[in-house]
């Protein structure tokens, strides 16, 4: 890191060192030169931009789309210890009063504004005399058509390029974006005029995000369900949740619903009036509510870092905003979850709305409607589909993705977590599909996967009969299915390779390499349908503080609320819940412990310090819990832990591993599933690598594990159980089949 870094980066932040990129970003524009970071949500862009006037000690400007966020990040600043203002429409005289004065004075470092101001008359020269060091374009897809925040006034940045007052100070630009879409990017770096830029493009994964994609049963029970697995450890209501629907009717009915529950919801859509909206939006961003249902209308100016829930209960209209709006969750890098609720009736109300004429206005022209309805093919196909939602969702942006460990792949979704139910019958059923596709194409032209379905579905609709498909043997071969789901076996069978979707408009299917080796049953497939969440299998796996350490962080928390009213500023601009977390685990006893908790900077060790060590040391005595106790002795994340570390329940599970416990005692003595159990002793197995796992295998079965793995050279748990399962002897579980291939693994990197 750069020398001149560590010491603004310390005292003002609390950190001591950079996340990837943030050092490749302060670096080009401290060299003067123009940049464009793309990180996502919570990746850290503002530090890249905040930093800078702190080593140049001249300011920076940033233009900010929203007066809420403007605010916010003044508020955050300032307590931060770095003198910063924002100017827009609604400030008050004493914040006028404030800026002129920090303006005046040389002190100011930060400079916030909207594109409307910039542009007012003599602003660009009252900006050009403070002589800024760096400009910062913030949320710079407002620039772009084909961003989904198109705001025009952003088009007229580029003057900040033709001032010439302010082009003869040579302040490099920068852009900050969270979106992915490399037409985006590259609109935003033409649009702006950048110079050579350094382009720098972060991972747009979000590894603390866990996603979970289910059919719409019915929609109350199922979002209970879900808030229920985020309710708060000791305190009361749930964490920060945003439950988003497609009509505000619906949004109404379901904040009621909630309401009538006993929960702190409130709905937000655009025919509500602009003071009932900012309430609600203020109430949350305040800690004063938990759930918001809302429409899209919900958008940009949340920057609460701690929603731990995003619920989507219908489908959204592209991946680009389900990215868009599931990034809303887990900013501060904490877990959280993302849950859609998905219904083939979905699929037909966009279809209808965009194809449908406007009320007023001019039609949309026919390539606008061809991009929204593939953009509406996508996001159906994530959601029938099983692929990891990770890798889905990265590689849908262009990047490969890697999971730290293949075997249990991302550990983050539905998927990898195994949570989908196989279909009975998987293979006969693969074999119907593959065949139908097979005949089509014999007959005539490829078909889309709608078309298949019909088929496959019996439907005598006209579509089908003109072409003579009601003819083909394959017609009508799976009448009990929905058609929805029909889709999404084809779209599964596409992953696997054993179908072939023509990229383009009108994407038709054809049979891919792998299709022969099923229709000839020389390869399995394996179906999978979501399960209703009821199912008891998904369990929170927020494992990140005990109950005594849940009672010192409550206790924080509500300290943070009441430090943050009387300031009457958010309370995350205090400190993060990263933080809160940290100091509950740690307990600091004195201002030299608690100065090396990350994300407490040695002014705002000045401004809290006393309040916190206060609140912590009244805890820990009310809980007789020592203070000072060792940092990170915890894993604080859902992911799965390095290869030596332990889950803490996996941790909890390992003496009854140790002294040989079956699983089903060990579910019995910690109260938790079987199957939970069971992963925590693959886990322990990992870390562990005792020399034999006799207890849970039978070494007889062991030995036919072993050898059908050999034989197939696979260590994928799917066919070797089946290979097992051909001869007739019996079912032999997914559960021993991954212990064995497991303990195989480490046994043989033992050192
Ligand atoms: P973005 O604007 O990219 O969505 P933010 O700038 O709001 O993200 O930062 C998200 C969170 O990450 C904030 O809580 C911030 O304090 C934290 N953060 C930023 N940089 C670092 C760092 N180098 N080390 C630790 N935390 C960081
Ligand atoms: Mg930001």
């Amino acid at each position: 890191m750069d020398p001149r870094l560590i010491e603004p980066l310390k005292k003002h932040w609390g950190f001591d060192s950079l996340r990837p990129l943030q050092g490749e970003s302060i670096a080009a524009t401290l060299a003067g030169r123009d940049s464009l970071t793309v990180l996502p949500t919570g990746g850290g862009k503002s530090l890249c931009y905040q930093l800078p006037p702190l080593v140049l000690k001249r300011p920076t400007l940033v233009i900010s789309p929203l007066i809420a966020l403007m605010n916010d990040q003044v508020a955050s600043l300032r307590v931060a210890g770095i003198p910063a203002a924002a100017v827009h429409s609604q400030m008050s005289p004493e914040d006028r009063a404030q800026a002129r004065e920090l303006a005046a004075s040389g002190r100011l470092r930060v400079l916030l504004t909207s594109p409307e101001r910039l542009l007012s008359p003599g602003f660009l020269d009252f900006v050009a005399r403070l002589r800024p060091g760096a400009i910062a374009i913030d949320e710079a897809h407002c620039i772009s058509h084909w961003g989904h925040d198109f705001r025009p006034e952003y088009r007229q940045l580029a003057t900040l390029r033709t001032h010439p007052a302010l082009a003869a100070l040579g302040a490099p630009l920068g852009a900050y974006t969270a979106t992915a879409t490399p037409r985006v990017q590259q609109d935003i770096v033409d649009q702006l005029g950048l110079r050579d830029p350094a382009v720098l493009v972060g991972r747009f994964d979000r590894p603390n995000l866990t996603y979970r994609i289910q059919p719409r049963g019915m929609v109350l029970k199922q979002v209970m369900a879900a808030i229920q697995r985020h309710r708060r450890p000791v305190a009361r209501g749930v964490h920060a949740t945003i439950i988003y629907c497609l009509t505000r009717k619906e949004t109404s009915a379901l904040a009621s619903d909630l309401c009538a529950k006993g929960f702190s919801a409130a709905a937000y859509h655009a025919g509500m009036n602009a003071d009932e909206r900012r309430r609600v939006a203020d109430d949350f961003r305040r800690e004063r509510l938990d759930i918001v249902v809302a429409t899209v209308a919900f958008g940009m100016g949340i920057d609460r870092p701690d929603v731990r829930l995003i619920l989507h209960a219908g489908l959204p209209e592209s991946i680009e905003s389900y990215q868009q709006q599931t990034g809303r969750a887990g900013r501060d890098g904490l877990p959280a979850e993302c849950l859609l609720l998905y219904s083939s009736a979905d699929v037909a109300r966009w279809t209808r709305l965009i194809n449908s004429p406007p009320a007023e206005g001019e039609p949309a022209p026919p390539e606008v409607i061809e991009s929204r309805m593939q953009h509406l093919a996508e996001v159906r196909s994530l959601a029938g589909g099983a692929r990891c939602r990770h890798r889905a969702l990265s590689e849908h942006f262009g990047q490969a993705y890697q999971p730290a460990d293949p075997d249990r792949g991302c550990a983050g979704c539905d998927v990898c977590l195994r949570e989908l139910a196989e279909l009975p019958e998987s293979q006969t059923v693969a074999r119907k599909v593959l065949s139908c596709v097979a005949r089509i194409t014999q007959r005539g032209p490829a078909m889309g996967a709608g078309h298949v379905a019909d088929v496959l579905m019996g439907r005598r609709i006209a579509t089908v009969t003109q072409r003579g498909h009601d003819q083909l043997s394959t017609f009508g071969l799976l009448p009990e299915f929905e058609r929805e789901r029909v889709i999404g076996f084809i779209d599964q069978l596409v992953d696997e390779g054993c179908l072939v979707r023509a990229p383009g408009q009108y994407p038709t299917i054809t049979l891919g390499h792998a299709a022969a080796d099923v229709l000839r049953d020389e390869r399995v497939v394996r179906l999978v349908e979501a399960v209703l969440p009821e199912d008891e299998r998904i369990t929170d796996r927020r494992e990140g503080l005990t109950t005594a350490e849940s009672e010192v962080f409550e206790a924080l928390r509500l300290w943070r609320r009441q430090t943050a009213e009387t300031r009457g500023v958010p309370p995350f601009v205090i400190f993060a819940d990263t933080v809160l977390e940290e100091l509950s685990r740690c307990r600091p006893a004195s201002p030299e412990t608690l100065i090396n908790i990350r994300g407490v900077g040695t002014r705002k060790a000045e401004a809290f310090g006393a309040g916190v060590l206060a609140v912590i040391a009244e805890v820990a005595a009310r809980l007789s819990l020592p203070l000072d106790a060792a940092p990170g002795s915890r894993p604080r994340s859902l992911k799965p832990p390095p290869a030596a570390g332990l889950s803490s329940g996996a941790e909890a599970a390992a003496e009854h591993f140790r002294r040989g416990a079956p699983v089903l005692d060990v579910a019995e003595a910690m109260g938790r599933k079987p199957s939970t159990v069971s992963g925590y002793l693959t886990e322990w197995i990992q870390s562990e690598r005792p020399k034999s796992v006799a207890p849970w295998v039978p070494p007889a079965l062991y030995e036919r594990i072993d050898a059908a793995a050999r034989e197939l050279k696979t260590d994928r748990l799917g066919p070797i159980k089946q290979h097992l399962e051909a001869d007739g002897s019996g079912e032999v579980p997914f559960d021993q089949i991954r212990i064995v291939m497991t303990h195989r693994r480490v046994a043989t990197q033992r050192p």
